[in-house]
C-alpha cells in the first residue's frame, strides 16, 4: 500500500490552503481531489470573492483574516500572480442592524480604520448607489477582492514547488484511523498516512457520515447583471459591498471586472440541498431576486443577466467554521468545514491552523471548535 506522511482530502481553497501549508513545513504530502482544480461543483469558484477585515460576524475574525491578507499577497510575490485587489469595502444597512453594528465592534475593538456614513455621503462618494434615509455605511479601506480560481491555483501551484504531490480525478470512499495513523480509501486503491486533512466542503456529510457536527448544504445562485454607467462600477471607485435590508435579507456585490457587468447575490436565503441533487442553473426565481435588490440600489444597472452560476454552502447552526479534530480518538484526522459561505478569504490562515492541529490538537481557534456541538441533533 502507497504511504506518506499527510494526505489531503479534497482541494478546494481550504484543501488547497492545507496542501500548501503541509508542503512549506517540508511534509511528505499528497492531495486528493475528485474533478479537477477550480471545478465549478462546489463551494470555491465564481470569479471572485470578498475579503474584508471588519468582520461582522465576530471580532475573533480580525487577525485571522490579516494574516490570511498578508499570506495572499506573499503568493502573489512568489507566483507573480495578481490575487487581491484593494477598492475599499461597504457594509451597509440600518444603524441598529447585525451588519453594521458587528461592523463597527470589530473595527473599533482591533483599531481598523474606518469611516462611518450617512445616506447622503454615502451616496455622494459612491454615486452607484442609492440607499434610503436612514441607512448608514461603514466603509473600510482595507478591504477588496480575491480572484477566486486563480487564488487556488496559486495555492496548490506553490504546493506543488514545495514538493507536494496533487492527484485530481481520484474520489476518496472512506477514511478510517488505524493503528496511529489513517488508511484513505479511494476509487483506485488504499493509501496510508500519518495524518489527514478533510476539506470536502458540501460533500463532507457524505464523507463522514458518522461526524456529529450537524451541516447543511445551501443552493447559491449568483448573476452578473450588465452596467448602464460602467465607469460608476470601475474597481477604482466602488467597493466591495454588503447590504443588510430591513427585511433581514442581506446581499453583496462587486464592482466590475470586465468594464461591463456587475456580479452580485443574495447571501444565503437558498434552498437546502446536497452536491447530488441541486440544480445547477439559475432559475427565474433565483434572477428576479436579483433584480429586485439591483432596482433598488443600483439605479445605473440594466436587468439584463449576463452570466449566472450556482455555489454551495455548508453551513453551520452557529455560522462559525469547523476546524479541529475528527474526534477525541483521531486527533491527526483534522476536519475542516462548515464554512457558512465566508470562509475563502480565510484561505491561508485555515491551512495554517490545519498544520498547527497535526502538531498540536489543542492549537485551533475556540471559535471554530467541533464539540461545541456535542449533544445537538443534526439538522
Ligand atoms: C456564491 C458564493 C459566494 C461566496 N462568497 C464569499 C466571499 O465573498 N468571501 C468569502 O470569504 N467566502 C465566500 N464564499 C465562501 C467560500 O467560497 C467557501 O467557504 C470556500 O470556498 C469553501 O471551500 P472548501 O475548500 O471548504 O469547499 P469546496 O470548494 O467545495 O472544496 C471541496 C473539494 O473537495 C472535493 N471533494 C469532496 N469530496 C471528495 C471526495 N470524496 N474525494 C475527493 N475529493 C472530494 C470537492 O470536489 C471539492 O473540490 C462564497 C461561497 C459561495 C458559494
Amino acid at each position: 500500500m502507497p504511504s506518506v506522511d499527510s494526505v489531503v482530502v479534497g482541494l478546494g481553497v481550504m484543501g488547497a490552503s492545507a496542501l500548501y501549508e503541509l508542503a512549506r513545513r517540508g511534509r511528505d504530502c499528497l492531495g486528493l481531489e475528485q474533478y479537477w482544480a477550480g471545478h465549478p461543483l462546489g463551494s470555491s469558484h465564481g470569479e471572485s470573492r470578498i475579503i474584508r477585515q471588519a468582520y461582522y460576524e465576530h471580532p475573533d475574525y480580525v487577525p485571522l483574516v490579516q494574516e490570511a491578507w498578508r499570506a495572499w499577497r506573499d503568493l502573489e510575490d512568489a507566483t507573480g500572480w495578481r490575487l487581491l485587489t484593494e477598492t475599499g469595502g461597504l457594509m451597509v444597512g440600518r444603524s441598529d442592524s447585525a451588519l453594521v453594528r458587528g461592523a463597527l465592534v470589530s473595527a473599533e475593538q482591533h483599531h481598523l480604520p474606518h469611516d462611518l456614513l450617512d445616506a447622503a455621503a454615502l451616496m455622494r462618494r459612491f454615486p452607484a448607489f442609492r440607499v434610503a434615509d436612514g441607512d448608514v455605511g461603514v466603509y473600510e479601506p482595507r478591504a477588496g477582492f480575491l480572484m477566486a480560481e486563480r487564488a487556488t491555483e496559486a495555492l496548490l501551484s506553490e504546493a506543488q514547488r514545495h514538493g507536494a504531490a496533487i492527484h485530481l480525478g481520484c474520489q476518496v470512499q472512506g477514511i478510517a484511523p488505524e493503528g496511529g495513523g489513517v488508511v484513505v480509501h479511494t476509487a483506485e486503491g488504499p493509501i496510508r498516512a500519518r495524518h489527514a486533512v478533510v476539506a470536502a466542503g458540501p460533500w463532507t456529510p457524505a464523507l463522514l457520515p458518522a461526524w456529529p457536527v450537524p451541516l447543511t448544504v445551501e443552493r447559491q445562485a449568483v448573476t452578473w447583471l450588465r452596467a448602464q454607467v460602467p465607469q460608476w462600477f470601475h474597481p477604482s471607485r466602488f467597493p466591495v459591498y454588503m447590504r443588510e435590508e430591513t427585511s433581514g435579507e442581506t446581499f453583496y456585490g462587486f464592482p466590475s471586472l470586465d468594464g461591463s457587468t456587475v456580479k452580485l447575490a443574495r447571501h444565503h436565503g437558498g434552498e437546502a440541498t446536497s452536491p447530488g441533487r441541486v440544480s445547477r442553473h439559475a432559475t427565474a426565481q433565483d434572477i428576479a431576486v436579483a433584480q429586485h435588490f439591483a432596482q433598488e440600489t443600483f439605479p445605473a444597472l440594466t436587468l439584463h443577466v449576463a452570466q449566472s452560476t450556482v455555489c454551495l454552502y455548508t453551513n453551520t447552526p452557529d455560522r462559525h467554521f469547523v476546524v479541529g479534530p475528527l474526534s477525541q480518538e483521531a486527533p491527526h484526522i483534522v476536519v475542516l468545514a462548515g464554512f457558512s459561505g465566508h470562509g475563502f478569504k480565510f484561505g491561508p490562515a485555515i491551512g495554517r491552523v490545519a498544520a498547527d492541529l497535526l502538531e498540536a490538537p489543542e492549537a485551533g481557534p475556540a471559535l471554530f471548535r467541533p464539540d461545541r456541538f456535542q449533544g445537538a441533533a443534526p439538522t
